[in-house]
């Protein structure tokens, strides 16, 4: 049995063609960029390359806007923290509640150890940005806003051009998360007030551990790791270069496909979305329905767990994540989902479907097939179904 892979905003398959352009990056082309011999001139060479394949897929003005990192966690805190120490009497982040863990536990960390006071914007149902709350938490003590361009979870986008314009108002600096909107939606940062991105290889057909932080030129910044002169002083260690070939490969290819990710995966998306909610009852949506990513659907199955559901359908080969983040002995949902409120039942049986153009529309009728037993035979064994009343059983999915 073929498996099916609808984990994609957690690891993307490394394209093939990634992988050959990496190969001679481990063998004949070994070489350290900062060697003057021909070894280094040769590797300096492929990492001029991979920028400008990076600062094409961004729309940046200038190749050396990007700083090459370890990943998306990387760029995430190197942003931050060089926006708290670049701007001495700013000491204020504002951010969302419903960031990666990348911002949130920095955020948290740096509130604990009295570093800087953080503003947590809260979101509505649909997890869209509460706009108010955001304009109040913008002052001249602002060092940095982060909020994510979208979100792991249910996908759903925020108006990043927007919010930094507003964040420019107060003379902040915005920094954007772009980690799972990158490669899947077009991102132009040549004339918006963005001052830094972070993105993820492996989220985009490119190996682990590799990824970028954009910085536009002119934005006060300040490296976090300090050594050796690479990336002009702005990130010091030698660079991981067939990871950095890897994802310039990468950011080529998802240039290419930009059109597919938005027309073939999102038909799949939408293929998938609708025939769940047609063939399952007592299920929703998570998410804006209106402004998502192309590829995810995020759907709370109430009275379920999310364990039992990813448990069975993993038995039939197929791979999803749950929204709810539940570790061993806790029960507690995603703090996305928390932050939405939705409701305890729906939170804990929320599962995200995440797609590529990897898949088929073989991939998502495999789902389709399977799913309901799944459900009904989670439902037979539920408590909570056994003890919801006849009116929540009788609940009409609200976007059949
Ligand atoms: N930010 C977001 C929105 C993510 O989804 C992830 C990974 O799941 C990260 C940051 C962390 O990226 P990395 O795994 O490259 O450190």
């Amino acid at each position: 049995m073929k498996a099916v892979y609808l984990d994609n905003n957690a690891t993307t398959r490394v394209d093939p063609s990634v992988v050959e352009t990496m190969l001679p990056f481990f063998t004949e082309q070994f070489g350290n960029a900062s060697s003057i011999h021909a070894f280094g001139a040769s590797v300096g060479g492929a990492l001029k390359t991979a920028r400008k394949q990076l600062q094409e897929l961004l729309g940046a003005a200038h190749d050396h806007e990007i700083i090459y990192t370890s990943g998306g966690t990387e760029s995430d805190n190197t942003a931050i923290l060089s926006a708290l120490e670049a701007q001495a009497g700013r000491d204020e982040i504002v951010t969302s509640k419903v960031e990666h863990p990348a911002v949130l536990a920095l955020c948290q960390h740096l509130e604990k150890t009295g570093r800087a006071k953080v503003h947590y914007i809260g979101v509505d149902s649909f997890g869209r940005l509460d706009l108010e709350a955001y304009r109040s938490a913008l002052s001249d003590k602002v060092a940095v806003v982060s909020i994510m361009w979208a979100n792991n979870e249910t996908g759903t986008i925020f108006p990043v051009e927007g919010l930094a314009d507003l964040a420019k108002g107060v003379g902040a600096l915005f920094h954007t998360d772009a980690v799972q909107a990158v490669g899947k939606v077009p991102v132009s940062l040549k004339d918006s007030s963005i001052d830094m991105l972070s993105l993820s290889g492996h989220k985009l057909h490119a190996p682990k551990g590799v990824g970028a932080l954009y910085v536009k030129r002119g934005a006060r910044f300040k490296p976090v790791f300090r050594g050796g002169h690479q990336e002009r002083g702005r990130r010091a260690g030698t660079e991981n270069i067939p990871g950095i070939v890897g994802l310039g490969k990468a950011a080529e290819l998802a240039i290419q496909h930009m059109a597919e990710e938005q027309g073939r995966v999102k038909d799949l998306r939408d293929r998938l979305e609708k025939a769940i909610l047609q063939r399952v009852p007592n299920c929703f949506v998570n998410g804006d329905l209106n402004d998502r990513l192309p590829n995810t659907c995020n759907v709370a199955f109430e009275y379920v767990e999310g364990e039992g559901i990813l448990l069975h359908l993993n038995r039939v080969g197929i791979a999803a994540s749950s929204g709810s983040a539940c570790t061993s002995g806790s029960l507690e949902p995603s703090h996305v989902l928390r932050a939405m409120n939705i409701p305890f039942t729906a939170a804990h049986g929320s599962i995200r479907f995440s797609l590529s153009r990897d898949n088929s529309v073989e991939d998502v009728d495999r789902v389709v097939e399977a799913l309901p037993g799944i459900i009904e035979k989670l439902r037979a064994l539920s408590p909570f179904w056994a003890g919801a009343d006849k009116e929540a059983r009788d609940f009409k999915p609200l976007y059949a």
